[in-house]
């Protein structure tokens, strides 16, 4: 299993690549676990869906008061300018 360490706000968190993610009795893309300070990402997801879903998941560590519409807009933007064709060259320069 892939983990990779995170320092978030000064606390230590860790990612790990899981191949199934279980939350209230559902399967899930991503999890972010505020008490042992793990964030679960599915194994199966690749390109914007992999940064969407990392960029949420940090979304919840980052604020746990936040809710789901919140995350999940601030992530859509993170990963829209990201993504974008001429920021793309950037980032790879
Ligand atoms: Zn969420």
């Amino acid at each position: 299993m892939l983990r990779i360490p995170l320092t978030l706000h000064g606390q230590k968190w860790e990612i790990r690549f899981c191949k199934k993610i279980m939350h209230e009795g559902r399967e899930v893309a991503g999890l972010c676990e505020i008490n042992n300070k793990i964030i679960r990402i599915w194994t199966g997801l690749s390109g914007k869906q992999l940064a969407q879903t990392i960029l949420h998941e940090i979304g919840h560590a980052s604020d746990w008061h936040k809710d789901e519409p919140y995350v999940d807009d601030q992530a859509d933007a993170m990963v829209k300018i990201l993504f974008h064709k001429a920021i793309q060259g950037m980032l790879e320069g």
